[in-house]
């Protein structure tokens, strides 16, 4: 019997709204949009931010003539989580069929999101209006606490803490168990609690980390954010298994969030921050969480695997030195194969024989730090992730 697997995929992690600013190219700039697929093949859309019209491409040139039943999870109305609607292809055939729910806003009533997507599309704000969008649509009202099923996989709500409201989402699907919980601002002790009892034993968490704890603390108070530290918290309290730092502030350069993870993977195991096109695949054999890079965000990004050597300290102290494979490689990071299953001290020296021109063989120093360690995996090697800092 094959194993189950999910494949969680982020098209946009980028909050309030989209960057073009090549400083933030590197984690992307479009607004909030993930798909998940789950074992059964039931296709799950977390929120509609501009990420949503890449998906969209991708989904009309796969799917061709083939009819298409999609579930679409609103978190709640702010541009940035509806505004990639006008944009997304599958909307305007009529073969495909989408199962929306949200929350009942008050300050639209009824039938919250359907108003939403009539408003967007309504005269002058966008050239075609709702009548060219064909595909069936089906809108459901959740709220928080709500519980219900689609196909096998059980989904369950939460209210959480920012202005005019939103919605946290769990997931729990036979390969693991996804919570989707961004634009949240900790210090409401109920909505704190329900956050809480959401993410319990979370296999991904992925989490609101628009700020840094000092920011958090100054005048962006109230704004309805979080920082890494909280994200960081919950994850330890609840036992999750891996934290996704998200929702990253547009003026956050990459370096920014880069050291945003930095901090957050110096007190929690498993940390990603989310970057656009990264894939994660819950219940792969071992019972391990892989999370791959996208490669187009980056030119440098290799496929293929280099022969390396690594030498570090452990953490007993013992220093060593080791001829292995790099494979994976990003701007971001790369996975090395490690003989040694023991925990590495954090800094780490990883030099690369690269292919130069006419064949040459280049040495490439970098400079990085663990960010994990699959102990036990097969061959008695271990995946060790690395970030690059220079
Ligand atoms: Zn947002
Ligand atoms: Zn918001």
């Amino acid at each position: 019997m094959s194993v189950p697997v999910a494949k969680l995929s982020f098209w946009g992690v980028r909050g309030a709204t989209p960057t073009v600013d090549p400083a933030t190219w590197r984690y992307g700039g479009n607004t909030p949009c993930l798909e998940l697929i789950a074992p059964d093949g039931t296709q799950i859309i977390l929120d509609c931010g501009t990420g949503l019209r890449m998906l969209g491409n991708r989904l009309a040139a796969a799917n061709g003539d083939r009819v298409s039943e999609t579930h679409i999870f609103v978190t709640h109305y702010h541009w940035d989580h509806i505004q990639g609607i006008p944009f997304f292809a599958p909307f305007y055939a009529d073969k495909n069929e989408f199962h929306f729910y949200s929350f009942r806003s008050k300050y639209l009533g009824r039938d919250s999101l359907k108003k939403v997507f009539e408003t967007q599309m309504a005269l002058p704000y966008f050239p075609v209006d709702m009548s060219a969008m064909n595909a069936k649509r089906r809108f459901q009202e959740v709220a928080g606490g709500d519980s219900f099923f689609i196909g096998e996989n059980k989904v369950t709500t939460r209210a959480l803490n920012h202005p005019q409201g939103c919605l946290g989402f769990r997931i729990e699907t036979p390969a693991g168990t996804v919570v989707y919980a961004t634009d949240n601002e900790p210090g409401n002790r109920d909505l704190d609690k329900g956050l809480r009892e959401l993410t319990q034993g979370a296999d991904i968490f992925i989490n609101d980390a628009q700020y840094t704890p000092e920011q958090l603390a100054g005048p962006r108070r109230g704004w309805g954010h979080s920082s890494w530290k909280e994200g960081v918290q919950i994850a330890r309290e609840v036992n999750a298994k891996t934290l996704v730092l998200f929702h990253h502030d547009p003026d956050s350069t990459d370096r920014m969030v880069d050291a945003i993870l930095r901090h957050g993977r110096e007190e929690f195991d498993s940390v990603f921050a989310a970057s656009e096109g990264m894939v994660i695949t819950l219940g792969a054999p071992g019972g391990r969480v892989d999370a791959h890079m996208p490669g187009t965000r980056t030119a440098l990004r290799r496929e293929a695997q280099f022969r390396a050597r690594v030498s570090g300290v452990t953490e007993g102290g013992r220093p060593f030195d080791e001829e292995t494979v790099v494979s994976d490689l990003s701007l971001q990071g790369a996975m090395i194969s490690l003989r040694h299953s023991p925990r590495l001290q954090s800094e780490l020296q990883v030099i690369m024989e690269t292919p130069g021109p006419n064949g040459l063989q280049a040495a490439m120093r970098l400079r990085g730090y663990v960010v994990r360690i699959d102990a036990g995996s097969e061959k008695g090697l271990s995946a060790v992730g690395v970030v690059f800092t220079d």
